[in-house]
């Protein structure tokens, strides 16, 4: 280690304690790798800053030695966005204070490392819905929800992380505090710098602060679990339910028949939901704030029609919470049980909703005719576009031999998804593992004003460098 690098340690052990600058191998272990373990890191320390100021302070001395900055919530990115190939990560697990919860003003102010379950929790106790839900919430950190402007079941309802974000504050790269802390529903003075970080993945300043909104807690639920002859038949029914339901339609998820064909196989407790078999089936919730509405009825009133028109062809609504629960669960264990069918090929992926069944027709037989066996799995948050376009080996593959298609796969998919003006990463982020797509996918223009921007925030390039795009001179080492 370089002097430099060796006295940066020095100055943050002497600062923040020698317990909040890890250095031993161990220690550090659980900060370099990511969830899927695709990527291994390596740095000099991790750095536990308590407060905004010191990670103002750790940002200066890290400006000052030119050592990198990796910033860290949770650490459940899929995307290999948190973890470090050089210099120190930056955890942000002790800023987890409620800093003011303002029930008439809809809004709860909190620090970057506070657990995305704990600020829901905080808000159900005002009577509150803060209606971010991914399957990560008990381990993801806020300061990370809104690095990856991160997604989940309620966006069709309440939108991504993006739309729950009112005010930020954040550490620039050379240590100066942004307080941008309004919580506002109206604010035209310039430039809208909070949306500029929001999503920016660590790559544009560090957040350590945010205003949230929060909605009135919905007191009535329904959930229904739909059979329909094909993915197009889906929409109709999605397009029928928006227009009778509106705002009360809170999930629209989808799953094609091998979905629940190998979610039956393999998940505890997941009982068949309907008689017979069906090409594509929707998982659908409607809640209300107000508990003496009928859900149910308004369900029925929508479904007995799609049946008339041939639209629908079975269906089930819950009749308990634990019924709705139930139906619940298999599309939830989906991802799980993916694992236990070999070797998967995962996209990402966003199209107009107006094209999402054309898409999941069209890439379903671009895929099987590239390699006839392959099991496709796309399911998703159908009513926002957003689909996971999985790819299970075929049965009779090895799995490292199917893997090695990734390339090809991400040429067939993303290329459809491109022609229909889709996003390649509609949730997750970019990260490491879809960098050098963006290249290939994002209009020239967008990507060069992103690395202006890059370069105006972080002019040193060391906010987690080589995250998200690459400026010509610091590729990172391969992992
Ligand atoms: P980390 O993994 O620690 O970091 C993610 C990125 O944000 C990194 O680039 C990091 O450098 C940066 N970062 C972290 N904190 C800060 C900060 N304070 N300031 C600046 N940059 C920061 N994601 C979805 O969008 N939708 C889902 O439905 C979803 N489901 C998931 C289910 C499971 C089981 C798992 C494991 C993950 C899922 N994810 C999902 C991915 C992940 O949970 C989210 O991306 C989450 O928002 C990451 O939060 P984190 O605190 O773990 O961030």
């Amino acid at each position: 280690m370089t002097d430099t690098r060796s006295d940066l340690l020095d100055i943050l052990t002497a600062s923040l304690g020698a317990q909040q600058v890890i250095r031993d191998p161990d220690a550090m272990e659980s900060y370099l790798v990511e969830e899927r373990r695709l990527y291994r890191g390596a740095a000099l320390a991790v750095v536990r800053p308590g407060s905004t100021e010191e990670v103002a302070l750790v940002v200066r001395e890290c400006a000052k030695a030119g050592v990198a900055i990796v910033p860290q919530g949770g650490n459940t990115g899929l995307v290999g966005g948190g973890v470090p190939y050089d210099g120190i990560v930056l955890s942000l697990a002790r800023l987890d204070r409620i800093r003011e919860v303002d029930a008439f003003n809809a809004t709860i102010t909190v620090e970057a490392g506070c657990i995305l379950k704990a600020v829901q929790d905080e808000a159900e106790k005002v009577d509150c819905l803060f209606p971010l839900s991914l399957a990560s919430e008990g381990s993801c950190r806020i300061g990370g929800n809104i690095a990856t402007n991160a997604g989940g079941v309620n966006v069709l309802r309440y939108g991504n992380t993006r739309d729950l974000v009112l005010g930020l504050e954040v550490v620039l790269a050379d240590g100066r505090i942004w307080n941008g802390l309004k919580g506002l529903r109206k604010d035209n003075m310039g430039y809208d710098l909070k949306n500029l970080f929001v999503g920016s993945e660590g790559t544009l300043g560090i957040v350590t602060a945010a205003v949230l909104t929060l909605f009135p807690r919905p007191k009535s639920r329904t959930v229904a679990f739909i059979g329909c002859a094909s993915p197009h038949a889906t929409l109709d029914l999605f397009d029928r339910l928006r227009r009778r339901t509106g705002d009360q339609l809170t999930a629209f998820e989808f799953m094609p028949r091998f979905a629940l064909e190998i979610v039956l196989k393999h998940a505890a407790g997941a009982v068949p939901p309907l008689g017979g078999w069906h090409e594509a089936y929707a998982l659908i919730e409607l809640s209300s704030p107000d508990p003496a509405i009928d859900l149910r009825e308004r369900i029925e009133a929508v479904l007995s029609e799609a049946l008339e028109a041939g639209i629908v062809e079975d269906a089930v609504i819950a009749a308990s919470e634990a019924q709705g629960e139930a139906l619940w669960h298999l599309r939830e264990s989906l991802s799980h049980v993916q694992r236990l069918e070999g070797g998967s090929i995962k996209h990402d992926v966003a199209v107009p909703v107006s094209k999402v069944a054309d898409f999941i027709v069209t890439a379903t037989r671009a895929c099987e005719e590239a390699l006839p066996g392959v099991r496709v799995c796309a399911f998703g948050h159908f009513g926002d576009g957003n689909i996971h376009f999985n790819l299970s080996q075929p049965v009779a593959m090895e799995k490292a031999a199917f893997l090695a298609q990734w390339e090809r796969f991400n040429r067939i998919v993303h290329d459809i998804v491109h022609d229909m003006n889709g996003s390649i990463s509609a949730e997750h982020g970019v990260g490491l593992i879809k960098r050098d797509e963006l290249v290939l996918y994002k209009d020239p223009v967008a990507l060069d004003l992103m690395r202006t921007l890059k370069s105006a925030l972080d002019p040193q390039n060391i906010l987690n460098p080589g995250k998200v795009l690459t400026l010509e001179a610091e590729l990172p080492p391969a992992l």
